[in-house]
């Protein structure tokens, strides 16, 4: 049975192991989960802190400027209180100064002030072509002029001609009015309060004032408080109360009494600080949040903070709207915001880790099993079955385990019967059925191993080939099976003379030969045990009452004596026998090389030819014909030539008439026919003078010449040889057979331009006045009578009768064998010009052919 290599069933762990698959894809899902999870969270998170943040925004938005609201609306209160206030001083004053203001001192205004209650008393008259504060006891109203005051200007006119004043600011009582508060331009630094009183009892209007009273006013009272409160609160870094038709804007300054100022309605901030400055973006978003009455907001980083402002229009019924900027510090919600996320990517970490550790310990759970099953069936695939898992699992992996085992109980059982059959069939392949003796296939196949023993061992080994005499005679005479009990007591004759089986290979070939191998056993000993084999076979064997006498031949060859060639052993053992057998039989013949050049075992040398016929093992040599007269090149004759690897050099000699028996000439012929055909065309495209090539024909061709005249022309026409070029040699028998048929075929060969030669002409009995009718062109004298020429020319009757025959006949013709030069000689003398042997070139191989033909 064949082992499975370990490589072939690749039974190693994968590269990327479900172990490991198992964990990873889990990890991968995990984290996928866990990175939208963080992500959507994170900005659900960002949202609500923003949601959060504009609630917030909105309701300090609407704390502050309902605090501003009610500032200004309180402030108006307070303010037309003070206005009134005022008169009410103005009155006071007006009792306690004379008519004309030239009587008045200012010392006398600064204690009738304090008397009153106001913060300081002017007394504005006319002069030429303005209104100046003549007497005050602030020493900055002192000669300060009114005429560029506008509406303020107006008013004073109004007040000195006794009319009603209508400027539409302030309050209008009568002879008496109170302006707007105002930044004070003779001091800028204050706020102050004015009230104006002339009832033309005077020559100057009395103006008392309250310096300051409002930012007092509104400092407690106003929406600095809450602004400031707020901004304590964690988050909000600043809120400021904008004006938006001033923001942004160049400064409306004021020069006035020499000194310069921004009117409060002209103020770009109302209320809190602007410490986070951004004039641009803020201008535009503030106008924006007006035009769109929406909360506006941006990002940015400012004053090395990360903050998010927001602008929140206000309107109110009848005032100018404002717009709430509120700084928020978003670095608080990023911090948050971050500090959640890392708080999550923690979580997120351990979870997978979690992960990690479960899938591993799972996938663990299904590969450790896994891994133990592969282990058991890899033992399956080597082989090695019945060995039974343990593994309590109620899972499919159970199953498979079960399965597991079940397929390795039945593979154990099916190689047992395999094995018990295999020992059956191996016994019965190396067996004889009938004697019980090794077989002819055992012997094929441990031959050599017994041969190669020995021969480590430095041990001789004996061949020794036995056949029955006449064995054929008792099947024919007493029946087969007879024939059968006779061989079993043969052989057990054979085991009764050879009991050492170590040593020993007692085999039956079939039939009645028997092949024993003797291993260490000397020469002489072989030929006493063959003897004695010989003689216990001769003993008469008892077949229902009678006795039956036979023997035996037997040959020997010894290993490594005779050959080294196992093959050639045997056949050599089998030649002996053949000559023991040619020599009555009941004998022991040693091999000798003698009996190689007789008696060659033809039935092996037949299957051996059929196979190199077969295998295109045949070669064909060219042997030239020369024009020795000219010394051209003619052609050259086709001689097949085999080299087998049992026997060596093949001549044809012998296997030819082996060939003829037994039918192979016919496939022999065609393949030296295409061979030569082929090669000599070949030549010949490249030759200025074409070469012509001799084919031998056996009798064998002509059995059907039609289908051969058929099939030359046919191998002529493929290997594009043109028939003058092809000869082909017949033997005299051939002719002698003289049928109609051969002789037409032979006239059809010639008429399409082959010619005919006679070869090893002389030998045969042809007759010679026969020899004129017939189809042929020219005659090959035999080498043997070129051979039994002398050197002084005796014994040259019948070269020289050939030689006048064809010239009779007009016949050409040529002589085969030449070896010697004076052989040469005498050809030449008598004419005879063509010639082919040894003295010229033995048959060559194609290579050596063509480096003869380039030598010549
Ligand atoms: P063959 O047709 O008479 O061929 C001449 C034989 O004489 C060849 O023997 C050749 O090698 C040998 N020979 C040539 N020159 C000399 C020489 O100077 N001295 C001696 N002693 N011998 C020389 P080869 O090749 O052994 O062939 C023997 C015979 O076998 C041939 O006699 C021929 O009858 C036959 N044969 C050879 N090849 C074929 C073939 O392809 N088909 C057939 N049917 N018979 C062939
Ligand atoms: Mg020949
Ligand atoms: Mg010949």
């Amino acid at each position: 049975m064949k082992k499975i290599d370990r490589e072939e069933t690749n039974w190693g762990v994968a590269p990327l192991s479900i172990k490991k698959k198992i964990p990873l894809i889990f990890c991968l899902l995990v984290f996928l989960i866990l990175l939208t999870n963080n992500a959507f969270h994170y900005f659900r998170s960002k949202n609500q802190l923003l949601d959060y943040n504009e609630k917030v925004v909105t309701m300090i938005v609407k704390e502050v400027s309902f605090q501003v609201k009610n500032t200004k609306n309180s402030s108006l209160y307070v303010e037309d209180i003070l206005g009134r206030d005022l008169r009410t001083a103005s009155l006071a004053i007006k009792q306690a100064l004379p008519a004309r203001y030239q009587d008045i001192t200012n010392e006398q205004l600064v204690a009738l002030a304090k008397e009153t209650g106001v913060s300081h008393i002017t007394l504005l008259a006319k002069t030429s072509d303005d209104i100046v504060g003549v007497k005050s006891s602030d020493p900055h109203e002192i000669g300060m002029g009114t005429k560029g005051w506008g509406y303020w200007y107006d008013a004073y006119q109004q007040l000195f001609s006794l009319e009603p004043v209508s400027v539409g600011k302030g309050i209008t009582l009568p002879y008496y009015w109170s302006g707007p508060i105002e930044v004070a331009s003779s001091n800028p630094d204050h706020i102050d309060k004015w009230g104006y009183y002339f009832d033309g009892s005077t020559n100057y209007i009395i103006n008392p004032y309250f310096r300051d009273k409002i930012t007092e006013y509104e400092k407690r009272f106003g929406p600095s408080k809450i602004i400031q409160d707020f901004t304590k609160e964690e988050g909000i870094l600043e809120l400021t109360v904008f004006n938006p038709k001033n923001f942004g804007k160049k400064d409306e300054v004021v020069h006035l009494n020499g000194n310069k100022y921004i009117r409060i309605s002209a103020q770009p901030i109302w209320y809190g600080t602007y410490a986070f400055r951004n004039y641009t973006t803020d201008a535009r978003l503030i106008k924006k949040a007006i035009q769109t009455k929406q909360m506006e907001s941006y990002r940015d980083t400012i004053n090395d903070k990360m903050i998010m402002k927001t602008f929140v229009p206000v309107y109110s019924k009848n005032d100018q709207p404002f717009v709430i900027g509120l700084v928020y510090n978003y670095g608080l919600i990023h911090a948050e915001l971050v500090h959640e996320l890392k708080v999550h990517i923690l979580l997120s970490i351990m979870i997978m880790i979690i992960v990690l550790i479960i899938s591993f310990l799972f996938s663990r759970s299904i590969t450790r099993p896994i891994g133990y099953i592969v282990e058991q069936v890899n033992e399956i695939a080597q082989g090695n079955f019945g060995k039974n898992l343990e593994l309590r699992r109620k899972d499919e992996l159970g199953l498979l385990t079960k399965n597991v085992n079940a397929m390795s109980n039945r593979l154990r059982s099916y190689v047992e019967d395999l094995n018990q059959s295999r020992e059956l069939i191996e016994y019965q392949a190396y067996h004889d059925p009938l004697t019980g003796l090794l077989n002819r296939r055992y012997f094929q196949e441990k031959l050599l191993l017994f041969v190669e023993q020995a021969d480590k061992a430095g041990e001789k080994v004996s061949v020794l080939f036995i056949d029955m005499d006449r064995f054929k005679q008792v099947n024919d005479s007493l029946g087969h099976n007879k024939g059968d009990e006779i061989l079993k007591v043969v052989s057990q004759r054979i085991k009764d003379c050879f009991p050492d089986d170590v040593n020993t290979i007692i085999t039956r070939q079939g039939g009645d030969e028997f092949i024993i191998l003797l291993k260490n056993s000397t020469f002489t000993e072989t030929i006493e045990a063959a003897e004695g084999l010989v003689n216990h076979l001769k003993k008469p064997y008892s077949l229902n009452d009678k006795e039956i006498y036979l023997s035996a031949s037997c040959g020997i060859s010894l290993y490594p004596d005779h050959t080294q060639n196992i093959d050639t052993l045997i056949i050599y053992s089998d030649l002996a026998m053949y000559a023991a057998k040619k020599a009555g039989g009941n004998k022991v013949t040693v091999y000798s090389d003698k009996l190689n050049q007789s008696n060659i075992n033809r039935p092996r040398i037949e299957a051996r030819l059929r196979n190199a016929i077969e295998n295109e093992k045949i070669e064909v040599f060219y042997q030239p014909k020369i024009n020795v007269k000219s010394g051209a090149i003619l052609g050259a004759e086709a001689l097949v030539r085999w080299t087998d690897e049992e026997f060596g050099f093949v001549s044809p000699e012998v296997f030819i008439p082996i060939a003829e028996d037994t039918g192979l000439i016919q496939p022999l012929w065609e393949h030296v026919m295409k061979l030569a055909c082929q090669q000599v065309s070949k030549w010949n495209s490249k030759r200025s003078h074409p070469l012509s090539i001799s084919v031998n024909f056996s009798a064998r061709q002509f059995q059907e010449p039609s289908s051969m005249v058929q099939h030359v022309k046919e191998i002529l026409s493929k290997s594009k040889l043109l028939p003058e070029y092809l000869e082909i040699e017949i033997t005299e028998s051939i002719l002698l057979n003289n049928s109609a048929e051969i002789v037409s075929s032979l006239e059809t060969l010639q008429q399409i331009g082959i010619s005919v030669s006679i070869d090893d002409f002389g030998t045969g009995y042809s007759s010679l006045s026969y020899l004129k009718d017939l189809p042929i062109n020219t005659l090959k004298i035999d080498k043997s009578f070129i051979q039994n020429i002398d050197k002084d020319y005796g014994n040259s009757e019948i070269p020289e009768a050939i030689i006048n025959l064809a010239r009779s006949l007009h016949l050409n013709v040529i002589a085969e064998g030449v070896e010697e030069e004076f052989q040469k000689e005498f050809l030449l003398s008598r004419n005879c010009v063509q010639m082919q042997g040894y003295l010229f070139s033995k048959p060559l191989s194609k290579e050596e052919f063509e480096q003869y033909l380039l030598k010549k």
